[in-house]
């Protein structure tokens, strides 16, 4: 069968539907579906992906096939329509739009009123009976056609679309505020000025023949895939570079025809918070694109019912309509001519990791989906954004009243953020690469400033409603956003920002001041706000919240006790302090699975004793030091017993290079000259000689131990005799004793007989035993070829993906930054290997490891205690090689669980028999999971790592 490369819709069927998103992107896909089930639908038809990717093939042509099937598709909306693609008594115009196989909203281009003329915009006038209409339709799109397929959109920040220019000067010639304003003579001008624009820019002509100028936009449409920002989005999210974009032609329908005409956006629920009730807005008398550019603001969808009834049912009913069908939140366009409804795109709605939990649990509870659905639904690491903090709200009412409240806005990213003001995407980035905490400001923002908005904490716009590119990029990032803040201007050469106060006096900021902003209050403030932590931590780790009368804890809890269930893998926590195990407890955590030691000995009293023990010269010396240390890890640890009530407890025995621990500040040396009563200078000279050229692969780890075995047995001492006084006190104890760095059977040997023998002498002594094990991290490459061995003594592994990552990439996890950068950029590396496990290359060492060590000792308890442990890819693996448990910081404890559930249920959808294909493809459309996390987020993970194991 020849290649089929055009697919129609219209008239109440389709030759597609919402199953072939690879071929005719989720735009095509959703229109072919709507247009099944009898939804209204413009009619037109959707060019396949295939033929995104002959485009590029041939050295960007459209294939000579294409030909033949868009004329007949043409003559199918022609027919539909009963109007002539460049017929000039009924002209039939359409829109030319992208769609991705995922929706990447606004990266790509669409160029609408294609068909336009001199001849057909006198039909299209005197056939609508509206001659402003027509030229308002035609001067749209002679410049949407320069800026898209012409390419005579602004490149730098600082440059102004030359068509808005343009309509500014007409504009302000005849004295208007808005476009609709302006008469039909001044719209015919712009016409003529803009393809005079055309000309003098381009050197061509603007191209007349209808079929010339579809041409020229569906190549246009293509290209716009390699467009910078798209490329930006497709990095951030994963979306693969060949997947390429459908290109979908529709007939027109009109929202500026009138003021019966409109057009609008809404979701069938509620996406900041998840209220079920149809949330959006529109503009009457306007064309889509008015509405998501921000350009005026937009009406509440409440305001619809008010001003069209009849409409604002027929939507009630679209919204079931879709929701039943489609069984998840959808995200419309709608565009009213002349009082009838259109429906031109739905696609699934992102929506805040609030608002995510709350429908997943809300559409379970309805039964519209099961409680695996549910699971699924919700991406693990929206689960931060619960966990989000907010204003104190006593703090911010001190603020307000004190006159600090410079603004409000639409509350389109919940959350509290302050940081320093910024103006320009790129300042955002650059400053937050300074380690600076910005906000980023701006009259709109556009996707050219995505990467910018990655790097802010936060960002607010003066135009725009709750569906324009900020509030959207807001949700998708789980950014903290407010919109529509119509009392901000800016001046950006003089990079200020004006705000025009309640009182009518001004304020004027400048970059680099420090603001706050309430994206659930939709509150700007003046200043650094402390915030307070959120719902869900009062009552789970605060315990100051009475968890009935909390809705967003209710929910959240019981999603999680959904996904403890489905769940294989344990979840643990790295925690050093007894206060950080009970908030991992209330987390879910079933044990600690790394307390790094040498955290504690940066406490209260410790550092000192500890830099003591590191100068020592003699055996002696480090043992009258490290006497000192022992009553205080005991203390510590016994803590942590207490805390974690009987779950098993890893505690890794000293493993950072000792100099981490010496003052490198005059004081301090002083300091600790005095304390050993030896000389400054004897002090410098002992902590240069402990210095490594590569301390990161030096004297580290468990070779510390070997050199110095006091060190250990100080810790065992400490480990055992907490047990012994918290069993004392009542309570469970299983301790695991981890040494780090073992590349060899021997070194675990060596460190083993040291813990086993303490542990016996303490046991004497006390005349009491607690259960033990003596295990092994597995984080150098020859400790996995190895394992198998290494297993023979261990009674267990925990893989230490960190240094694992650096040391099978040969990349010091110190100074990745500069490497990074530019490997990524070069998709050298798909995703930052510190971030999302390297399932070819570490992935592959941990399996050997997996396979030696449970062939040697069956059984074998494992796990993993680097930063991969909270990463939901990684667990995701983790779960497939059959780990025990993995371990992650506390407050990504909720987002392992339920990443592990996602892992389970995966697994079951894939292994099913029969096979349900609907099931396991819904698994495999909401697999986000598997896909590497968002690199902007996985940078500051990144940093986070260092500290890891
Ligand atoms: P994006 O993917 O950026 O949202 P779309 O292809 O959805 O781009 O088009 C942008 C806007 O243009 C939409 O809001 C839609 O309302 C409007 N539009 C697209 N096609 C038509 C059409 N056939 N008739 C009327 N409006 C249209
Ligand atoms: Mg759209
Ligand atoms: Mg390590």
């Amino acid at each position: 069968m020849p290649q089929k490369r055009i697919y129609a819709f219209g008239g109440g069927k389709a030759e597609g539907n919402k199953d072939l998103k690879e071929v005719l992107g989720g735009k095509g896909a959703g229109l072919a579906e709507m247009s099944n089930i009898g939804i209204p639908v413009p009619p037109g038809f959707t060019i396949t992906t295939d033929v995104c990717s002959e485009y590029y093939r041939s050295g960007k042509k459209l294939p000579r096939a294409l030909e033949p099937e868009l004329r007949a598709a043409l003559k199918k909306v022609e027919a539909l329509t009963g109007k002539g693609f460049g017929d000039p008594e009924n002209p039939l115009l359409v829109s030319v739009r992208s769609g991705a196989r995922v929706s990447m909203p606004g990266m790509m281009d669409t160029v609408l009123n294609l068909g336009l003329n001199d001849a057909t915009v006198a039909g299209l006038a005197v056939r609508s009976q509206n001659a402003r209409f027509a030229w308002d339709s035609y001067r749209r799109f002679v410049a949407m056609f320069g800026d898209v397929v012409l390419g005579m959109k602004p490149e730098r920040k600082e440059d102004r679309d030359p068509f808005e220019v343009i309509l500014e000067d007409k504009k302000r010639a005849h004295g208007v505020r808005f476009d609709s304003e302006l008469p039909v003579e001044a719209l015919q001008e712009l016409v003529a000025e803009f393809k005079a624009e055309i000309q003098r820019r381009k050197g061509t002509a603007f191209p007349d023949d209808p079929t010339e100028q579809l041409r020229a936009a569906v190549a246009a449409v293509f290209r716009s895939w390699e467009n910078d920002r798209a490329i930006a989005y497709r990095r951030m999210n994963g979306i693969p570079a060949e997947w390429g974009t459908a290109v979908t032609v529709q007939s027109m329908v009109f929202g500026n025809m009138g003021e019966d005409s409109g057009t609008g956006v809404a979701f069938t629920r509620n996406p900041a918070n998840g209220t079920d009730e149809l949330y959006g807005e529109f503009l009457v008398n306007a064309q889509g694109e008015d509405v998501v550019s921000g350009i005026r603001t937009p009406q509440k969808i409440a305001e619809l019912a008010a001003r069209w009834p009849d409409l604002a049912g027929q939507l009630e009913e679209v919204r079931a309509g879709l929701e039943r069908h489609n069984r998840d939140m959808q995200d419309i366009e709608f565009t009213i001519e002349r009082g009838k409804l259109y429906v031109l795109q739905t696609r699934t709605g992102k929506r805040t990791g609030l608002a995510a939990v709350r429908i997943a649990v809300e559409m379970a509870d309805a039964k519209l989906i099961t409680k695996d659905e549910a699971l699924l639904r919700v991406e693990p690491e929206a689960l931060n954004h619960v966990l989000r903090p907010v204003f104190d709200g006593e703090r911010k009412a001190q603020a307000i009243k004190a006159g600090k409240l410079l603004a409000t806005g639409l509350p389109a990213g919940p959350g509290a953020a302050s940081g320093r003001l910024v103006f320009f995407a790129e300042d955002a980035e650059a400053w937050r690469a300074r380690g600076e905490t910005v906000l980023l400001a701006r009259h709109e923002t556009s996707p050219e400033d995505i990467r910018g908005m990655a790097a802010a904490e936060g960002f607010l716009t003066a135009f725009g409603g709750m569906t324009s590119h900020a509030a959207l990029v807001a949700r998708q990032m789980g950014k903290v956003a407010l919109v529509g803040c119509e009392a901000l201007r800016f001046d950006y050469h003089a990079r200020k920002m004006i705000v025009a106060m309640p009182s009518g006096a001004e304020r004027i900021l400048g970059e680099g001041e420090w603001i706050s902003i309430d994206g659930s209050a939709g509150e700007v403030i003046g200043g650094k706000l402390e915030t307070r932590p959120s719902e869900v931590v009062e009552v789970l780790v605060e315990r100051s919240r009475d968890p009935k009368g909390a809705r967003v804890y209710q929910e959240f809890a019981k999603l999680l006790s959904w996904a403890d269930q489905a769940r294989r893998l344990k979840v643990r926590a790295n925690a050093d302090q007894p206060d950080q195990a009970t908030t991992a407890v209330a987390f879910g955590a079933q044990g600690i699975g790394l307390c790094r030691t040498e955290h504690m000995f940066f406490g209260e009293g410790k550092i000192g004793p500890m830099r003591e023990m590191i100068v020592a010269e003699t055996e002696e010396d480090r043992r009258r030091a490290l006497a000192k240390l022992l009553p205080l890890q005991r203390e510590d640890f016994r803590g942590l017993f207490v805390a974690m009530a009987g779950r098993p407890v890893t505690i890794r025995t000293l493993d950072p290079p000792l100099h981490e621990f010496l003052p490198h500040d005059e004081a301090g040396v002083a300091e600790l000259a005095r304390a050993t009563g030896k000389t400054i200078e004897w002090i410098r000279e002992r902590v240069d000689g402990l210095a490594e050229s590569n301390p990161m692969l030096g004297h580290r780890g468990c070779r510390l131990g070997i050199s110095y075995p006091e060190i250990t047995e100080m810790q065992a001492r400490a480990i055992f005799e907490a047990a012994i006084d918290a069993t004392e006190g009542g309570a469970r104890v299983e301790p695991e004793v981890m040494i780090p760095l073992v590349g060899a059977k021997k070194e675990l040997d060596d460190q083993a007989a040291v813990v086993r023998r303490v542990a016996e002498e303490v046991f004497a002594e006390r005349g009491r035993k607690v259960r033990y094990l003596v295990g092994t991290m597995i984080e150098v490459p020859r400790g996995a070829l190895t394992a198998g061995e290494i297993a023979r003594t261990a009674e267990f592994f925990s893989f230490g993906t960190n240094d694992l990552t650096q040391t099978t990439f040969g990349l010091s996890r110190d100074d990745t930054g500069p490497v990074l950068k530019s490997y990524l950029q070069k998709d050298i590396y798909p995703v930052d290997p510190f971030v999302s496990i390297d399932r070819d290359g570490v992935g592959a060492l941990m399996k050997i490891a997996v396979a030696g060590g449970r062939g040697a000792r069956p059984g074998l308890k494992l796990g993993i205690c680097g930063e991969h442990g909270g990463d939901p890819s990684s667990v995701a693996f983790c779960h497939g090689i059959g780990l025990d448990y993995v371990s992650c910081s506390p407050y990504r404890l909720p987002i392992a669980r339920l990443a592990a559930a996602q892992a389970a249920l995966r697994e079951q959808a894939a292994s099913a028999k029969p096979r349900p294909a609907r099931a396991a493809k819904r698994a495999g459309v909401n697999g986000a999971a598997h896909a590497p996390r968002k690199l902007a987020k996985g940078r500051r993970a990144g940093a986070r790592a260092r500290a890891g194991a």
